[in-house]
């Protein structure tokens, strides 16, 4: 509750309930701020089957396991989480209003930390959320390369950047096809590219994704069809940015929050860190933006009074 005296719910709010958003609350609760979490839960880390890169975890680490110790973790300290969409991020005078989704009171907090993530465009396939458990339907070469080293990977993709994609799993795999849900023109210079590495391309466009009894996966095309052990989905992202667009804050091409070295977007006050911020969409790059952030945002609101 906010009063004259006091204009302000809290002194941090975070927006997104992610490794970075969670981090976040984790260091701004510890610097003894009061840190408020609105979060609609749907982490991409939550769909994590078990992470191999995450530093600590020498047996990997369940996505969902590790988001819910984060949680636990910046509860301890104080922070309040609550499952809440924000969909209006609002200036006011020495900070902002956040207005939930479902028309409740706006949330009135001096900074707020960004931290709303991207989601991954799924390609249509049936029991899609088994083939990402099961690790048959993969996003993220940077993740788990390691895990396709030498297995049959087909690349899903709706243009140029499956065949970027291509190149790079070309470092763990040598066999590898890509496909396309669309028609697409690939240029001269990708099909030599991707000929002189010695990886497939069918042109017929995908009519059927399916997951293959025994493991691994079916490809299905007007000609014909193919079996993988896993696919990977390059279909691009999109990044949840709005909440700071709107407001005027600059993004990249690819709509990645633009931060300064302490994670300040363009508008003062609005912090952002995690794959909102970061193409390289890691766990580690999530949660050292948001230390940074809460850095900042610690030293900005600076001693009581
Ligand atoms: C299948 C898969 C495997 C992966 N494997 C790895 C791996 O092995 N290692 C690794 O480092 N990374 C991995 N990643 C990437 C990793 O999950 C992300 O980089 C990480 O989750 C980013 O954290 P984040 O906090 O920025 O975003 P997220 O974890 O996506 O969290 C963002 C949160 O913000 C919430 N939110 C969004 N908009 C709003 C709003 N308006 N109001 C309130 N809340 C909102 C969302 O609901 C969500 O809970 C993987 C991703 C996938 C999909």
């Amino acid at each position: 509750m906010t009063s004259p005296e006091e204009p302000f719910d809290c002194e941090v709010a975070v927006v997104g309930g992610g490794p970075a958003g969670l981090t976040g609350a984790i260091y701004l609760a510890r610097f003894k701020r009061s840190v408020r979490v609105l979060d609609a839960g749907c982490s991409r880390a939550v769909k994590i089957p078990r992470s191999h890169n995450m530093p600590g975890y020498p047996q990997g680490v369940v996505g969902a396991e590790l988001v819910a110790a984060m949680r636990a973790q910046a509860e301890r300290y104080g922070a309040r989480v609550q499952n809440t969409h924000v969909q209006r991020l609002q200036r006011i005078e020495g900070g902002f209003a956040l207005h939930p989704d479902d028309g409740g009171e706006p949330l009135r907090s001096r900074l707020v930390l960004l931290a709303t993530g991207a989601s991954d465009n799924e390609p249509a396939m049936p029991h899609l959320a088994e083939a990402v458990r099961e690790g048959v339907l993969r996003y993220c070469p940077v993740c788990d390369g390691f895990e396709v080293i030498g297995c049959s990977v087909g690349i899903v993709t709706d243009g140029p950047r499956g065949v970027r994609e291509a190149l790079y799993l070309r470092h763990f795999t040598d066999r590898l096809t890509v496909y396309f849900t669309q028609p697409v023109e690939v240029t001269e210079e990708d099909r030599r590219r991707l000929a002189a590495q010695g990886i497939g391309m069918q042109p017929a466009p995908v009519r059927a994704l399916r997951l293959r009894e025994g493991g691994g996966a079916r490809v299905e095309y007007d000609s014909g069809s193919d079996e993988h052990d896993s696919l990977y989905g390059a279909l691009g992202l999109r990044v949840h940015s709005v909440l700071a667009t709107a407001l005027g804050a600059e993004h990249d091409e690819d709509g990645y929050l633009v931060t300064d070295a302490r994670q300040q977007t363009s508008i003062e006050g609005l912090y952002a860190a995690g794959d909102v911020a970061q193409s390289l969409n890691q766990i580690t790059v999530a949660t050292g933006g948001a230390a940074i952030a809460a850095a900042a945002m610690h030293r900005v609101l600076g001693l009581p009074g």
